[in-house]
C-alpha cells in the first residue's frame, strides 16, 4: 500500500467543509490538510481547526523557504498546503484529503498524477450559491459578490476534475463522497504496481 491524494475543490460556500467533517468521523486513515491563509478568521472557526491563520509577511517569508507543497491567491488572500505533512503521511500509507482551489489542483495534479483523485463539488445552480452563501451570514455582500465572481469562474475549470459532485441533497451527496474516498484507495502508484507485479 502506498498513500493517495484526493482533491475537493469548489466554490465557496457549496458544502465542502460540511462534507469533509462527517467523512472524517467515519473513515479510517486520512489525514485531513489544514491550510495556511492569510484570511482574517470567521466567527466558529478555530486556530489549527479551520487553518492556521498567519500574516501576508509571514505567509511570503515560507513561500520563500519552500515550505508549501502549493499555494494560491484566492479572494485576495493567500492560502497554502505545508508540504511536510503531506509527504509524512504519503509514506504512512495515509489518504490526504485536500481541500483547495483550481489554481492548487492543477499543481498536485502535476505532482501526483497516478494517485491523485479529484472532485469538483457545485450546488445545482448559482442562485443555490447566493442563498447558501446569505444563509452562512458570514461575509460581507461584497465578499458575497466576489466570491459569486470567482465561483463562475471556478467553475469554467470544472473540465480538469475527474468526478462532479452536485450537493443538492446533502445525505446523497455524502454517499456519493464516501464512494469516492473508497475508490481512491485503488488507485495504484508506480511503485504498488512494480512491487506487485515482482511478486505476482
Ligand atoms: P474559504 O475562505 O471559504 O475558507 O476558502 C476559499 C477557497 O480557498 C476555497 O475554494 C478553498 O478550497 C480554497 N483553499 C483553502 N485552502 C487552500 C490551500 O491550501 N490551497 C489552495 N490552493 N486553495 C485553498
Amino acid at each position: 500500500m502506498s498513500g493517495k491524494i484526493v482533491v475537493i475543490s469548489g466554490p465557496s460556500g457549496c458544502g465542502k467543509s460540511s462534507l469533509i467533517n462527517e467523512i472524517l468521523k467515519t473513515e479510517k486513515n486520512i489525514y485531513f490538510s489544514i491550510s495556511t491563509t492569510t484570511r482574517e478568521i470567521r466567527e466558529g472557526e478555530k486556530e489549527g481547526v479551520n487553518y492556521h491563520y498567519i500574516s501576508r509577511e509571514q505567509f511570503e517569508k515560507e513561500i520563500e523557504e519552500g515550505a508549501f507543497l502549493e499555494w494560491a491567491e484566492v479572494h485576495g488572500n493567500y492560502y497554502g498546503t505545508s508540504l511536510k505533512p503531506i509527504y509524512k503521511a504519503i509514506d504512512e500509507n495515509k489518504l490526504v484529503l485536500l481541500d483547495i482551489d483550481v489554481q492548487g489542483h492543477a499543481i498536485v495534479k502535476e505532482k501526483f498524477p497516478r494517485i491523485l483523485t479529484s472532485i469538483f463539488l457545485t450546488t445545482p445552480s448559482q442562485e443555490e450559491l447566493r442563498r447558501r452563501l446569505e444563509h452562512r451570514g458570514t461575509d460581507s455582500a461584497d465578499v458575497i459578490e466576489t466570491r459569486l465572481h470567482n465561483a463562475r469562474i471556478e467553475m469554467a475549470r470544472m473540465d480538469e476534475y475527474e468526478y462532479l459532485l452536485i450537493n443538492d441533497d446533502f445525505e446523497i451527496a455524502l454517499e456519493q463522497f464516501r464512494a469516492l474516498v473508497h475508490v481512491a484507495w485503488l488507485k495504484p502508484s508506480q511503485s504498488e504496481i512494480s512491487s506487485f507485479i515482482r511478486k505476482w
